[in-house]
């Protein structure tokens, strides 16, 4: 959607092996990350304010997943907003009315800021906490952007679950809370999992229920579930929250190590986590083996885009013998990428940022098994024989945990299997 320059932090640089790029790039912005958000948070509602463009996006990027009256729309922005000539916040008024008129029971509301509601500075803040007295504090709204100037698209959900978190109750409470949006499958598999470790009080963010916001304090453990959320986890540790250090739960090693930085957080011993971990990570461990030998030595590369490529690198390269030539991850956060530094495969090129023509070229030249890269240029590599994944579907999937370790790798043996079996060899 957009093409221009990634701001970063240099100081964030921590390894040595990284290598910078700055230039053209071609990424969603972060109003995709609506489309998990909303299936997640069920009792709340995203109302975009942004333009034709903006609403088209959402529709496309949700469409296939509607089934049932979507909890999102667009506010769309005419000419005379643009042009100054309309009083904006009374037509946001307006539309908040209306649609508050067809969900009396709506709890939460989100004003997610796009591109043109930036260009012409709606300050969106504002208009929350005006909404929020006209509601009298029976509607939460918060407001955050989901613009594409300088984002990727998995950067919504960290907006989003940041503007969140400053409004968590605090307590003191001991507990440990996992940060991420999860499929609720997936929850209740690792609240399960936690419970046998004797981690009995786990809570999510977000959760299923967005009145049921968890309480935050000095006693609570923050684990990761996806790395890209380095604004929440900062204004969780600003709120006294303890950041654990872990891989990330991709995997049948990626989830053991994730649990178990938990456990070591909670002081739970050894025993308890083995007994708890030895079953689901025997059939993680099978499953993968089964699928090992359509991978192993298959080569990866991959363009930056859903801020997965790291971790998902590591877990091809050491539990199903793939062999990534090039990562390159939109933005470098050592905060967050800390508990993976020491799994980094070797003789890999990591590259944070993106020059999109360069990349290509690299990737030309090196020719690997298979590409993970963003919709927009899938088709023009497939186009030149090179075989892709796009990254977003990894983050649409549900693919944490011991049981969809399988289902994760099959994700990248599917199109190997594919080119195979259509007998195209002469087309790569
Ligand atoms: Fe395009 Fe910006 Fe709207 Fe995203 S927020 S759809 S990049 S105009």
């Amino acid at each position: 959607m957009t093409a221009g320059v990634i701001a970063c932090d240099p100081a964030e640089q921590q390894s040595p092996r990284w290598v910078t790029e700055r230039g053209q790039r071609a990424v969603f912005c972060g109003l995709t990350s609506i489309v998990w958000l909303h299936r997640k948070i069920q009792d709340a509602f995203f109302l975009v304010v942004g333009s034709r463009t903006c609403a088209h996006l959402v529709q496309s990027a949700a469409g296939v997943m509607i089934f049932a009256e979507p909890r999102f729309a667009t506010a769309v922005l005419q000419d005379r907003d643009l042009a100054g000539m309309a009083d904006c916040h009374e037509e946001l008024d307006r539309v908040v009315a209306e649609v508050l008129a067809r969900r009396p029971n709506l709890k939460t509301l989100f004003l997610v800021g796009s591109c043109p509601s930036e260009v012409i500075k709606l300050d969106l803040d504002n208009a929350a906490a005006r909404l929020r007295r006209q509601h009298k504090g029976s509607l939460r709204v918060v407001a955050y952007s989901g613009s594409g100037i300088e984002t990727t698209f998995t950067q919504g959900e960290d907006s989003c679950l940041s503007a969140l978190a400053h409004e968590l109750p605090s307590s003191n409470v001991d507990q440990l809370l996992v940060v991420g949006t999860l499929a609720d499958v997936i929850e209740d598999q690792f609240t399960r999992l936690f419970n046998a470790m004797g981690i009995a009080n786990v809570a999510y963010f977000p959760g299923r229920q967005s009145e049921a916001l968890p309480e935050v304090g000095a006693g609570t453990r923050v684990l990761l579930a996806q790395q890209y959320l380095g604004d929440t986890a900062r204004v969780l540790t600003d709120r006294g929250c303890t950041l654990l250090e872990a891989p990330y739960p991709l995997g049948a090693e990626g989830t053991e190590a994730w649990v178990r930085a938990a456990a070591a957080a909670f002081d739970i011993d050894d025993t308890a986590v083995e007994m708890a971990v030895a079953a689901p990570k025997a059939r993680a461990e099978k499953a993968l083996r089964a699928l090992r030998p359509e991978l192993d030595g298959r080569t990866i590369s991959f363009l930056p885009d859903s801020q997965l490529e790291v971790p998902l690198a590591r877990f091809l390269q050491r539990e199903c013998g793939m062999q990534p030539l090039e990562v390159a991850t939109p933005f470098y956060d050592g905060r967050t990428l800390a508990g993976e530094q020491a799994w980094l495969p070797d003789g890999v090129n990591w590259f944070e940022g993106q020059d999109l023509d360069p990349a290509l070229d690299r990737l030309r030249a090196s020719r690997p098994d298979l590409t993970v890269c963003g919709l927009g240029i899938a088709n023009p590599l497939e186009a030149e024989g090179l075989r892709t994944k796009w990254s977003i579907e990894l983050v649409f999937s549900p693919i944490q945990g011991f049981d969809q370790a399988a289902d994760l790798a099959e994700l990248f043996a599917r199109p190997l299997r594919r080119e195979q079996q259509l007998e195209v060899g002469a087309w790569s």
